[in-house]
């Protein structure tokens, strides 16, 4: 089984230094996660064509998309010398709110092909039971209920809309197929119930697919992504094909994938969580979840706009605070009490909404004591010490966020050695 780690400009800078906070450039001073750890965290990058509509922009140069300045994927993403192969999906959760999928097929295939990608994900639409739309627009759907929602309206999907999604998914699949070339393609299997999605399954293997991934089951519960699976197994339809599960990373799922040989699936939770939750962001070798340490940048504007009024020592108080936290590190300091009041005391400053001082007075204390940063071997936690777990910055946070995939990896491998296809060759290009 192999784990793809979804792509979204997650690059750190090459020669930042957590002491100066300093760094240099843009994407030519950039390192990826699979340019830092040896081998690779990952045995594959998604990446979605939605991207380039909110991060990167598309440049088209004499008719050629192209990616900063850089015309193939694998290029822009340095991993050919690697051998990770590149998967791309048309990012249907950055349409789902609309009538219909907002990229044609030619567009999606006409981009796979000329970017370079290895795999190329059918132009869907999925089956979400309820989407958010602007006031008025909600004509347009057949729908359940609909209430108001932060100055729009939330509206539960008819099945009679669901299907109508599915369908559009499976008419795309079958004229996807037909124009891919340059790549690999892959057919999207959408559905809202288990019976759905095994027909589309069967309907897509019919037209000639021998590659499926099976999107929408983000906010599915594990039993149901079990029960389909077992359903498809039943059926015979796990043999026919090839399946890959969209963004979805069950550790409790891995084991029975694993045994009815799903080839592949992808997921940025642990990616993520390290920036993104407030208790859980940093993964311990133990296996443990950890919070990091909030030291924001005193001179950010945003966060001075929303604070109250500073004290003329503020930057004093951020920098001894960091000066102490290194020096706990480094075992010159001892008693991390006094520290840990200077934190929470300055985090008080800011007035951040989800600052929970009780709560997070436990977790800071529960990671100083564990000193969990300093058992890990990898090239983040040695190269950044302490300042991996400290939450500040997107060239600290984003490594906290690499570290996190590396020991998820470690995990997964161990679960997956026995199947050992990560030498597996790539399927042949169409
Ligand atoms: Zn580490």
């Amino acid at each position: 089984m192999k784990f793809f780690l979804p792509y979204w400009e997650d690059w750190v800078h090459r020669d930042f230094d957590p002491i100066t906070d300093t760094y240099s450039g843009g994407y030519e001073n950039s390192l990826f996660a699979h340019e830092i750890f040896k081998p690779p965290p990952y045995d594959g990058i998604l990446l979605s064509l939605g991207m380039f509509e909110f991060k990167l922009k598309l440049l088209k140069v004499n008719g050629r998309p192209t990616i900063r300045g850089v015309e193939n994927v694998k290029e822009y993403l340095r991993v050919d010398s690697l051998g990770l192969p590149v998967m791309g999906d048309c990012g249907a959760f950055t349409y789902v709110n609309e009538k219909e999928p907002l990229l044609s097929v030619d567009e999606a295939v006409k981009t796979y092909s000329l970017l370079g990608f290895d795999y190329g994900i059918s132009v869907d639409h999925i089956c979400s039971d309820v989407i958010l739309v602007e006031k008025g627009k909600e004509g347009e759907f057949s729908y359940k209920s609909k209430k108001r929602s932060r100055g729009k309206v939330k509206i539960e999907l008819s099945e009679d809309e669901l299907e109508f999604r599915r369908q559009i998914s499976l008419e795309n699949g079958e004229e996807f197929l037909k124009k891919a070339k340059g790549f690999h393609p892959v057919g999207a299997a959408q559905g809202y119930s288990v019976e759905t999605y095994t027909d589309s399954v069967g309907n897509l293997i019919d037209m000639g697919y021998d590659f499926i991934a099976l999107g929408g089951l983000v906010p599915r519960r594990t039993e149901f992504i079990a029960e389909l699976l077992l359903t498809l197994k039943k059926k015979g339809l796990l043999k026919k094909a090839r399946f890959h599960l969209l963004g979805v990373l069950r550790r409790e799922l891995l084991p029975l994938m694993r045994d009815l040989s799903i080839y592949s699936f992808d997921s940025a939770s642990y990616l993520r969580k390290a920036w993104l939750k407030a208790a859980k962001n940093y993964l311990g070798v133990d296996g443990n979840w950890y919070s990091s340490i909030r030291v924001p940048d005193c001179k950010n504007p945003r966060l001075r706009n929303k604070a109250r009024e500073l004290p003329l020592n503020v930057e004093e108080m951020e920098r001894r605070i960091l000066k102490g936290l290194r020096a706990y590190d480094r075992g010159e300091l001892k008693d991390y009490g006094e520290l840990l009041e200077e934190i929470i005391a300055y985090d008080r400053l800011f007035l951040r909404n989800e600052f929970k001082e009780e709560r997070y007075r436990e977790l800071y204390r529960e990671l100083l004591e564990s000193k969990i940063w300093k058992k890990c071997s990898c090239p983040v936690c040695r190269e950044l010490g302490v300042d991996v777990v400290i939450f500040r910055g997107a060239d600290r946070n984003r490594r906290r966020g690499f570290h996190n995939v590396y020991i998820f990896y470690k995990e997964f491998c161990s679960l997956n050695s026995n199947s050992g296809n990560r030498l597996e060759k790539l399927p042949e290009k169409k």
